[in-house]
């Protein structure tokens, strides 16, 4: 580098910690304080206007903010394969007639021990011919590319209700699959046992975005809550909904059944946020009321 560079080098870094210095600073709570792997958790900027425009990110992964409770608040999924320890996170807030704040730190993600689960099941559901497989692979790819897909609106609020009444607590999340001996990818849901034509309902309002027979879920129904938060229901033995559709929480999805690869009649629940698996337990148990 020359003399010159080195100097305007300097000048740059001088001018970069000025402007720094110069802002205020957005302050930034999170909720849980320390998630877990698998937590939806949250993120709060306090005292922001509703007008104003807040984004982030954690480990470059950019956050959807909306207007909650007198500032803005974005859903955090940790996926279930993410390293624990710390994480960086930053925010950034524009608003009308006030200095651009900002703020930026580490969260600490907590690490979560899931069970080891043996299965057995027939040989047709594991060892798939080359066109099974790769219909397989191909229906995977479209639900992943969806979940990637950020609705820019908020349809969900308040509380989340669970999908099947009386079915007590989804198991099972996490869980790393050894099926006929082989190790596959870990569980990505929750299942919820409950006998086959038990009513599964919407866990929040959202739109119906796919419905669908696939070969591992079977009959399927995936909700769009919108800002990146997806809700997928597997198994089905009948729908009642269809593509398109907007959706109340509580409102029948359709029926508990034992469709594609299932070994009895359960729901699979799950719950992606902004593409990462999370524990859709968790979601369930969000305080956030609105
Ligand atoms: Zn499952």
């Amino acid at each position: 580098m020359t003399w010159a560079g080195i100097v305007l080098a300097a000048l740059g870094l001088v001018f970069t910690t000025e402007v720094s210095v110069a802002d205020e600073k957005a302050a930034v709570t999170w909720h849980p304080a320390k998630p877990r792997v698998g937590d939806v958790a949250w993120v709060l900027v306090k005292d922001v206007l509703d007008t104003a425009t807040v984004e982030g990110s954690v480990d470059g992964k950019p956050l959807t903010f909306f207007p909650y409770a007198g500032g803005h608040a974005a859903l955090f999924g940790v996926d279930l394969e993410t390293k624990p320890g710390t994480h960086a996170w930053r925010v950034g807030v524009i608003e009308p007639g006030r200095e651009p704040r900002s703020a930026q730190g580490r969260v600490t993600i907590v690490r979560r021990d899931f069970h080891v689960e043996r299965l057995t099941l027939p040989n047709t559901m594991v060892d798939l011919d080359p066109e099974t497989e790769r219909r397989a692979v191909a229906e995977g790819k479209q639900l992943a590319t969806l979940y990637r897909t950020i609705t820019p609106e908020r349809f969900w609020r308040g509380k989340f209700t669970t999908p099947v009444g009386a079915a007590g607590a989804g198991t099972g999340f996490g869980s790393r699959r050894i099926i006929n001996g082989q190790p596959r990818s870990p569980h990505s849901g929750s299942d919820f046992a409950a006998p086959k034509g038990t009513p599964v309902v919407a866990v929040n309002a959202g739109k119906v975005v796919l419905v669908a027979e696939f070969f591992f879920p079977g009959r399927l129904v995936v909700l769009d809550h919108g800002l990146g938060l997806y809700t997928v229901y597997f198994h089905l033995d009948t729908i009642g909904v269809a593509e398109g559709e907007r959706v109340e929480r509580g409102q029948t999805l359709g029926t508990v059944g034992a469709t594609g690869r299932a070994t009895g009649p359960h729901l699979h629940f799950g719950a992606q946020v902004a593409g990462a698996r999370v524990d859709p337990t968790t979601l369930l148990g969000l305080p956030l009321i609105d």
